[in-house]
């Protein structure tokens, strides 16, 4: 167990990631057809597949950023489903423990380094505002940017705004981490910082669904791969097995593109 970037708490407390029977439509364009995923407390689920094939909106039903249609998603205990009414505080709990990294890092531009780590386990968990920043410099300092905690994030380059991300998200003490392309707007040897991050992430045993175009990635740090084209899971298994020898022409086509 490595004790750097997670707290001993939430290391014993992550969680599993189910999703069942999920659809989703945006007017007549289904979107995602009836997918299942079941992710182990503790385990990578990497996502691959064409543009468009489903896999942000997939990622953005499962903390409820977008509402799906059919099915049930369950992070640890809680279960949400699809047509019920999900209570303000149900939304908040998930939120909290399903953090979510973009590819657009989507920081405050107004906040400085320290006050966008912080700011939202204040809003979000109550923390004291010294409380709330002094666990922004750990993690900050764990990541190599405690020397940037007074700045803006413009300042900052990509690949260290992406580990300010990835750090905002771990101060609320997540049980799982989704992970949308968030290497996709950096050049390669900016991108490979976070991916050291993100392995860091699973080495120390935090569940992760992580949609990438770094093959290499998903077969070391991948647990599980899942492939997707148009709304469906085409193939999934073992990330190494798929890509030495993969069983469905849309898998095949997909890796020639990206190996
Ligand atoms: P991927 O992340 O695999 O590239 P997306 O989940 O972004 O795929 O998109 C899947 C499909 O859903 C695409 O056809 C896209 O145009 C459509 N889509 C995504 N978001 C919206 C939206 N907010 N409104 C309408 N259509 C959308
Ligand atoms: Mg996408």
């Amino acid at each position: 167990m490595n004790p750097g970037l997670i707290t001993q708490s939430n290391a014993i407390a992550h969680a599993g990631v189910e999703i069942s029977h999920l659809s989703k439509s945006y007017g007549d364009n289904l979107v995602l057809d009836d997918i299942s995923i079941s992710v182990k407390p503790g385990s990578v689920t990497a996502l691959i597949g064409p543009s468009g094939s489903g896999k942000s909106t997939l990622l953005r039903c499962v903390n409820l950023l977008e509402t799906p249609d059919k099915g049930t998603i369950t992070v640890g205990t809680q279960t949400i489903e699809a047509g019920r009414k999900v209570k303000d505080r149900q939304l908040l709990e998930l939120r909290r423990q399903v953090g979510m990294v973009f590819q657009s890092f989507n920081l405050f531009p107004h906040f400085s380094v320290l006050r966008n780590v912080a700011f939202p386990q204040e809003k979000i968990l109550g923390r004291s505002r010294e409380e709330a920043e002094a666990r922004a410099l750990t993690l900050l300092e764990r990541v190599g940017l405690k020397d940037k905690a007074h700045q803006h994030p413009s300042r900052c380059s990509g690949g260290q705004q992406q580990r300010i991300a990835i750090v905002r998200a771990l101060a609320l003490d997540p049980r799982a981490m989704l992970f949308d392309e968030p290497t996709s707007a950096l050049d390669p040897e900016v991108g490979i910082e976070v991916l050291a991050v993100m392995r860091e992430l699973a080495d120390a045993g935090m569940t992760m669904i992580v949609v990438t175009h770094e093959m290499s990635f998903a077969r070391d740090v991948g647990d599980h791969l899942v492939v997707m084209a148009e709304g469906h899971i085409v193939e999934e298994g073992d990330p190494a097995r798929i890509m030495a020898d993969p069983r469905e022409e849309r898998t095949r086509r997909f890796l020639s593109a990206v190996l």
